[in-house]
């Protein structure tokens, strides 16, 4: 836990694993949006890739704990100003996922 990060609740750095979390974010967010970015910064790991990898990744795992897809997407929002294009397409693609994953069964 670090007091600031600069423009993201959190990082990881995938060469060591070490993961930074701002404490002004953490203190602020609802469960839903921590659980998130925190599956986002594993996803970067497990999935060794980007931000599009690490997204689908995170709500794949959030979706399988059987927490609240609608949740998930609404706490994206929260974190990220969609003021760039790949925010935007990242937001997209999470929502496609989402109701893809509603759709089919769990497990
Ligand atoms: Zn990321």
């Amino acid at each position: 836990m670090v007091p600031v990060l600069d423009g993201t609740p959190a990082s990881v750095d995938p060469a060591t694993g070490t993961m930074l979390v701002s404490a002004q974010w953490w203190n602020q967010a609802p469960f839903e949006e921590r659980l998130f970015v925190l599956l986002h910064e594993c996803g970067h790991l497990e999935a060794q890739g980007g931000e599009f990898e690490a997204d689908r990744w995170a709500l794949e795992t959030y979706a399988r704990e059987g927490h609240s897809l609608q949740k998930a997407v609404l706490a994206m929002k929260h974190y990220m100003p969609f003021n760039t294009m790949e925010q935007y397409q990242r937001a997209t693609a999470l929502l496609r996922q989402a109701l893809l994953l509603e759709k089919s069964p769990k497990g």
